[in-house]
């Protein structure tokens, strides 16, 4: 089994949900008492929050390579950046290092192309919905995004920075989340890409009309399977 390095802390809430899904995959395909063999570094999200409001993506790129370097150093052979936003920098960490990086676009991508789907709605933060980086790779897989609307945009993002990043979870927020998720089914997404990684704290594929790409649980998947390749060959 391969060592599986996490950039965590992005929030701790949905990293806490990345080491319970990582280890309870190994359980799943080893067995007895197996578990994940992992080595995680959660940094201090008010200083990464800090630079992505200033707007400071080099900085945040450059605190991010240094700690994939610490995890290479612990002996990670491979490495997953848990959340979405982050993987604005994806590249400059793999820049610093000699050992894969698991993206997660990609493997969300594959996800949704596994399942005969070409365009999807995408939630998440406002970097994430707004910027060019997510969309883009989409694209390269032949994904085609479709966002809310601005006022929509504005909800998911808030609901993410203020109430789930912190652990709430409210009802009103998840009905606010079903009825964008609804219009986007409605505009002719097939499947909604829940493309933050605490959005699934909040809704799961009962919320949808259309299939959930839980990109938290499909990263975490991937990861063990990257980490068991050997062991089930
Ligand atoms: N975990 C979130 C994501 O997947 C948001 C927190 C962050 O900005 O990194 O995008």
């Amino acid at each position: 089994m391969k060592r599986i390095g996490l950039l965590g802390g992005m929030s701790w809430e949905s990293s806490a949900l990345y080491y319970r899904l990582i280890n309870e995959g190994v359980r799943d395909r080893l067995g007895g008492l197996h578990s994940a063999d992992c080595v995680m570094v959660s940094v201090d999200f008010a200083a990464v929050e800090r630079m992505q409001v200033e707007g400071d993506w080099d900085g945040a790129g450059r605190l991010l390579a240094d700690e994939a370097q610490a995890l290479v150093r612990a002996g990670a052979e491979v490495l997953v950046l848990c959340t979405n936003t982050m993987h604005k920098v994806a590249e400059q960490i793999e820049e610093a290092v000699d050992v894969p990086l698991l993206h997660l676009v990609d493997v969300t991508a594959l996800a949704i192309r596994s399942a005969g789907l070409t365009r999807v709605a995408l939630l998440g933060t406002r970097f994430t919905m707004g910027e060019d980086f997510y969309r883009d790779r989409m694209a390269r897989h032949g994904v085609e995004t479709m966002v809310p609307d601005a006022a929509g945009q504005d909800v998911v993002d808030r609901v993410i920075y203020e109430e789930l990043v912190r652990g709430e979870v409210r009802e009103a927020s998840r009905e606010e989340y079903r009825r964008i998720i609804a219009a986007l089914a409605a505009e002719g997404a097939e499947g909604v890409i829940l493309g933050c990684t605490e959005i699934e704290l909040l809704i799961a594929e009962e919320d949808s009309p259309v299939p959930v790409f839980a990109s938290t649980a499909l990263h975490a998947q991937a990861a063990v399977d990257a980490a068991l390749e050997e062991a089930s060959r």
